[in-house]
């Protein structure tokens, strides 16, 4: 039988397409979100534990208590209030599980999904899936900023939600408190949910704060808040993140979360609780880790033909390659990795309407020395 295809624009993911390219050719891969380096060897003892002390059966359907717990204390913690454990957070297998089951919780069939392009890949497939349309609105495609106006034109009665994403993958860009003001403007008095993807939340630098939408009361009462603990603990394997919502938003989503997974990776729960309440420095020291990092790796793109932008948040280096190539991205991506051995994201797939100009690539960071190292030696051959 050959099914009619639900999802007709939908290929296989670009990250597995990159990925698998330079496993084939021998290539560093500096494509696909990934660290390279351990994760904390505490961690990994809270994980071990937990299955030997007999953690091994479903949790409950909202997640661990003692995670939730964590979760909770460490919002507070970081953007001075506290959600209610036991009616506004929910564990998910990942931050994707919370966007499906936040998407499918409130969007309705024939409504609309408002994205900022380039948008995180998993997004429209859920909106999609769902009978929505997604509307895209380009961000600057020099500072990756968003257009306030452009959003509000993009507005119709059949807006269900807004989502947003800073730091911002593929780009790197962070909200000001200004964008944040103009989002609170801009969904006062409607109908429009928010859904903030904030995975990269502790990866921000040179002193500037993280915009959560948790940190504004009117932005929170409407807000479906995501983020993963692959990102801040080395662990993206693992697939655990969470989603802070409102009481009854929480409901909701909690009715899609339940038949789609019902619960998350037990043993992982009892370790991230542990993790949480006895390292909090982790989470808190990782700005200025992956700072080290970002401004390590763009010395050494200093003696290259690349040219990279600014990297405000989160673990990608965007570079643009037109003084090396006028290939498209696709394109050159593919040849980086066939000739000169190392792997990067193009951006177009990120977005409805690539450009034809654009020549970016995007380099992620979260990599040992030794990994950067060698890349930069073969990028300094182009
Ligand atoms: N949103 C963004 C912006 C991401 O970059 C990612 C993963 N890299 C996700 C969501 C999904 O996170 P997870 O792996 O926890 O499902
Ligand atoms: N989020 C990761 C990235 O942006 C990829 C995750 C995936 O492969 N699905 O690279």
């Amino acid at each position: 039988m050959q099914p009619v295809t639900k999802l007709p624009k939908v290929g296989t993911t670009i990250f597995a397409v990159m990925s698998q390219l330079a496993a084939r050719h021998g290539a560093v891969n500096l494509g696909q979100g990934f660290p390279d380096f351990p994760v904390p060897d505490r961690l990994i003892q809270a994980l071990d534990r937990a299955m030997r002390d007999g953690h091994n059966q479903y949790a409950m359907m909202t997640g661990v208590p003692a995670l939730r717990q964590a979760i909770a204390d460490k919002t507070a913690d970081c953007h001075g209030w506290r959600p209610d454990v036991d009616a506004e957070i929910t564990v998910t297998s990942g931050a994707s599980e919370a966007i499906f089951d936040a998407i499918h919780a409130v969007v309705r069939a024939g409504e609309e999904v408002i994205v900022l392009d380039p948008c995180y890949d998993c997004y429209e497939p859920a909106i999609d899936l769902a009978g929505a349309r997604a509307v895209h609105v380009a961000l600057d495609p020099v500072t990756f900023a968003p257009d306030w106006d452009k959003v509000r034109a993009a507005i119709t009665p059949k807006t269900r939600m807004l989502m947003i994403n800073s730091p911002h993958n593929p780009s790197g860009a962070m909200f000001s408190a200004a964008d944040m003001q103009a989002v609170i403007d801009l969904l006062r008095d409607t109908g429009i949910f928010l859904l903030s993807d904030e995975v990269y939340e502790h990866i921000v630098f040179d002193g500037a704060r993280h915009e959560s939408a948790l940190l504004y009361p009117e932005l929170r009462d409407r807000a479906f808040v995501i983020s993963s603990f692959g990102k801040t603990y080395h662990c993206t394997g693992w697939k655990v993140g969470y989603c802070i919502a409102p009481p009854a938003l929480s409901v909701e989503f909690r009715k899609v979360h339940q038949y789609n997974t019902f619960c998350t990776f037990t043993p992982a729960q009892f370790a991230f609780a542990e993790m949480i309440a006895t390292d909090p420095d982790h989470y808190r020291q990782l700005g200025a880790f992956y700072q080290a990092k970002r401004d390590r790796f763009r010395a050494q793109l200093e003696g290259t033909k690349l040219k990279p932008l600014p990297v405000p948040g989160g673990y990608f280096q965007l570079v643009d390659y037109s003084a090396v190539s006028d290939l498209d991205d696709l394109e050159f991506s593919r040849w980086l990795t066939i000739e000169h051995g190392v792997t990067g994201i193009p951006l177009s797939p990120f977005y409805a309407q690539p450009s034809a100009e654009q020549r970016l690539l995007r380099l992620c960071f979260a990599k040992g020395d030794t990994t950067l190292n060698q890349a930069i030696e073969r990028l300094s051959k182009l």
